[in-house]
This record gives structure tokens, sequence and C-alpha cells, in this order.
């Protein structure tokens, strides 16, 4: 056997099959390795105190120097977030559509990493070789423009990956997923599909972004009053359309919320949206128009609690005052975890006298990802040997696997595999081949990856049952107390008030640390006040706060 047959093409998922975000897919053959993706995710509601999460690096820090080239399919952050985290780490260049590179750069000019990035701007249509691999970029329609999945040469076959994508035919900004392609690629054959799973349950075909249009238009239309928009503010081609609708039907646009108005101000000058002269205006002129001849696009789709849309539910936005005749329209659904946020904001703005229409029960939000039938199209066009379902909680992927195998797959041939399971491929079969740590990495303010389950952990006990901080003052040489301890509490029976146990809770301390004289360790005095405190308060309260002793040697 020669030495090119005895390697194997390796499929490592390092984020996105099995949580939706922080996508980031790995091939590996013999020297070379290619990243598809580097992306976040935000934290869900019991990562207390942690900012974003991203993939575990650690792998490719072991395999730096086979590290070829980084691939993005769209600027969305659960594909390009962790970017700027991955470049503190490596150096290699990095392949983007256009909007997705004015996204990135962005945010590489935040961390100051944007000199010493090496980034490329492609086109769909293009290929970039890198190492044993040629990738070529395809277009798809997503919830973002210049959205694309890709083709990819290897020395076993092509690889599909499709990125984020639906099948729209009458798209916003005329960005249709390229079916003729994938066509030919089917026809020539295909090793291997990698495909978004996102609504893999849904049964049916996602709606055209054209009736978002026309429904927005007609609220537009049909009320005298203002209107607020809020949506994502990655979702361009929304934007466009609320812009649309605004310009139709005579009003100005007032943008709020700080990335919206980022976002905004970087899809014009890249050319991304499109109106006349003067329809964006400022915070004087918006105040001097009537509510009539006045649209507002805002951030706060999810409730987020900063957000501008958050700001008017609560009275507390600068400029705007929600009154009666406001209509809202909430375009976008809420991502699961922001529920309760989301109708928070609802209820607030409904009890100021808004009307409020909103994705789901109104025409006014189509998803970004596609339906059953939508991906049945791709399996019928591509007719992979294989199949792996990407981006998706578990569910998202059985469903798509069984989904596959209804259309062709053959059985067996569809593998579900999770973050840090690797795939081998060579020219006979595909099989598992073990797995690599892929684990959270959180990331909390500046530190990267210090914040792990143990503190986690600490986190939700400290939010269920409180924090009592016990002082104390010890004589270094015989280990006596050499004044009162004192004790304080957060978030915990208020102890100030409750003087009697605050006595008693000092006095179980002291007690503790009273016998013959001694000299101990500042850790072994600690360990004997937490569990001398933690007994008694749970004896008297039947609670557990976390008990942190503050020991100090005089
Ligand atoms: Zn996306
Ligand atoms: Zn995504």
């Amino acid at each position: 056997m020669t030495k090119a047959n005895s390697n194997k093409l390796r499929i490592i998922p390092f984020g996105g099959l099995g949580e939706i975000g922080r996508n980031m897919m790995v091939l590996e053959y013999a020297d070379d390795i290619i990243v598809i993706d580097v992306g976040l995710m935000f934290p869900k509601e019991e990562m207390l105190g942690v900012d974003l999460v991203i993939p575990d690096f650690t792998y490719l820090i072991e395999h730096k120097k086979k590290l070829r080239a980084v691939f993005l399919t769209h600027g969305h952050e659960d594909h390009v977030g962790a970017l700027p985290y991955f470049l503190k780490e490596f150096s290699c260049p990095v392949y983007s559509t256009r909007l997705t590179d004015g996204l990135i750069k962005v945010k590489l000019r935040e961390h100051k990493l944007l000199k010493n990035s090496d980034l490329h701007v492609v086109e769909p249509g293009d290929v970039i070789e890198a190492g044993v691999f040629s990738v070529e970029f395809f277009q798809v329609a997503h919830s973002i423009p210049d959205a694309c999945g890709l083709i990819i040469g290897t020395p076993f076959g092509t690889i599909v990956h499709t990125g984020d994508f639906k099948i729209d035919h009458t798209p916003v900004m005329d960005q249709h997923t390229d079916l003729a392609r994938l066509g030919q690629v089917g026809a020539e054959g295909c090793l291997l599909l990698l495909a978004d799973s996102t609504y893999a349950e849904e049964p049916g075909h996602t709606p055209s972004e054209q009736a978002v249009g026309e429904e927005i238009k007609r609220l537009m239309v049909n009320t005298e009053g203002r209107v607020i928009v809020a949506t994502f503010a990655s979702l361009i081609s929304r934007v466009q359309q609320v812009i649309d609708a605004a310009v139709f039907t005579g009003r100005k646009v007032f943008v709020t919320g700080r990335s919206m108005i980022n976002n905004v101000a970087m899809a014009r000058e890249l050319g991304y949206l499109e109106m006349p002269e003067g329809t964006i205006v400022g915070v004087d002129e918006m105040k001097r128009t009537p509510d009539a001849q006045m649209a507002i696009i805002t951030t706060g789709s999810q409730g987020e609690p900063t957000s501008a849309l958050t700001r008017m539910a609560n009275g507390t936005h600068r400029h705007l005052a929600i009154t009666e005749g406001d209509t809202i329209i909430v375009s976008a659904t809420a991502i699961p975890g922001n529920e309760t946020a989301v109708y928070r904001n609802v209820d607030n703005l409904l009890r100021l006298g808004a009307k409020v229409f909103r994705g789901g029960l109104s025409n006014v939000h189509v998803r970004g990802h596609a339906g059953a039938e939508e991906l049945k199209i791709i399996q019928s066009l591509v007719q992979p040997d294989y199949f792996v379902p990407v981006h998706g909680e578990y569910r998202h992927m059985v469903a798509h696997a069984r989904l596959a195998e209804s259309v062709g797959v053959p059985p067996g041939n569809a593998f579900i595999m999770t973050d840090g399971d690797v795939l081998e491929i060579d020219e006979f079969e595909a099989r598992r081949a073990g797995e690599i740590p892929a684990s959270f990495v959180y990331i909390d303010g500046a530190s990267i990856g210090e914040v792990d389950e143990y503190i986690l952990r600490d986190r939700a006990h400290l939010s269920t049952d409180g924090v009592v901080v016990v002082m104390v003052a010890v004589d270094r040489r015989t280990g006596r107390l050499t004044r009162d301890v004192d004790i304080l509490s957060r978030g915990f029976l208020d102890l100030e008030e409750n003087a009697k146990l605050r006595k008693d809770a000092a006095e179980a301390v002291a007690k503790a640390l009273s016998g013959k004289d001694h000299r101990a360790e500042i850790g072994e005095i600690n360990a004997r006040v937490r569990d001398a405190l933690g007994k008694f308060l749970y004896d008297e309260t039947r609670q557990r706060p976390m008990v942190m002793p503050l020991t100090i040697e005089v």
C-alpha cells in the first residue's frame, strides 16, 4: 500500500454538534488541517457570570504546524464570534465573503488583532488551495447576506458543507442557494455531505422572505402612528425590508441600539443597504417628524437587558417614549432561553398602550434555516455516500439522519456525531475513530478558560443560598482569637437584622477555635471555621449558604 492510501481523512467537529452555537469543524489529512467556522455560543442560563462560550482549541494547539487555513461560511456570531480568540493563538489565512469580512474586521479591530490578521475576501465560485484540500465557496440563502456553503476537494472525494442555509426562491437580495452547482457536484459524485440540522424537525418548507416584506409593508400602510421594528442587528436583509416599507409609506427611519447602528453603518458603507438620500434621520429630525411619518429600527428582539427595545419597554430610553398609537413589530422569534425576557418586554410594551406584532404569531418573521422538505432537496441533489448532520441539538441531528436515510443515504452511512467525535474516511469506508476533548471553554470578562465547572458550581451555590463572610483575627503564635468574630452576609438571612443569630454564630466560631494553645495553619483555621459555622447555620436555618472565612494573623 502506498503512503497516500494509508492516510485517513479525519472529520472532527469541535462545536455545534449537540448544541446550537460555537460552530467549528476541522478536516484533517496527513500534514494538513483546515478549519470551517470558529463560532461562539451565548451562555445558557445556568452558566452564571459567563459572557461567552467558545470551542476548545487544545487539539489544534497540539497540531499547530498542520493548520493551513480557516474558512468562514457567514457572518453570524455562532460561526465567526470566536475568531478573535482563535487568532490570539494561531496565525493562518482566513477566507470569507465580503460582508463576513466586514463583520470580522470590526471584531478584530476591537481586539487589536486586525493589523496582524491575514484576511482574504472571496466570492462564490472562488476556489482556494489549502494543503491537499481545495475549497470552493457556493452561495446559499440565509438570514444574513453573503452566506456560503463549501465544496471541498479531498484525496478521497468531494465534501459538501452547507453552512447555515435555506432554499428561498424570492430572497430579499437575490442570493439564492446555488442548487445548480450542488446538482453538478452530485452528478460528479459526493463523498460526504455535512448539512444544517437546526430545523430538521420542522416539516415542510420555510416561507419566503418576500412574505415578511409584504407583511411589514401592510402594517406600515395601516397605521397612523409610529412603527418600531426590532430585529437581529445582523439580519441586514430584514433591515432592508423595513427601510423599503418605510420609503413606500413616506416614512423616515431612525436607528437605535449600538449594534444596530454599527451594522447599519457598515452595511451602507459596503453597499448592502439601499435607500434614497435622507431616509435615515438623526434624533433631532426624528423628534420634529410627525408620528405617521416615522419608522424606527431597533435592537432588542431577544429581550436583551440593555437593548434599546427593552429600554423603551421599561420607559428608560433616552429619546423614545412609547405611547398609545405606536406599533411594535418584533421581527424575530425568541431563541430558546430568551422567552422570559422577550415576553416581559411584550407585556410592558402592551401596558404602555402599544400594539405588538411578533414572529410566531404574525407573519413578521421567517426562520433562516431549511425545513425538512428543503433538506430532502439537498440530499436528492448531492446524493452523498456518507452523511453527517451538523448544527443542531442531538434531536435535530437524529431527525436529520433519519430524513437522509429516507431519501437515499444507505443505511449505516449517516453518522450522528457530537463535538469531539472523530470520523475517519479512507478509500474503502467511513468509520468512527474515537474522540478528542472538545469541552466548553468559558470566557468571563477578559479571562479565557479560567472559569471551570467548579467556579460555575460555586456561582450557582451563591445565587441560591447566598454567602456568609466570617472575619477572624488570630494571634500568630497561639492561634487564639485576638478580637470578636465578625460575620456579614449577602443573599442569606439578614444577619444585621437578626442580632441573636449573628451573636450565636460568632460564638459557634469562637468555640471552634478555642481549646488549648496551638499554632495552626490559616488553611486549617479556615476549614474549622467553615465546618463549625456551616453546621451551626444549617441546624438553625436549614440552609447552606457558602461560608467564606477571612482569617488574618496578627
Ligand atoms: Zn447563521
Ligand atoms: Zn448558525
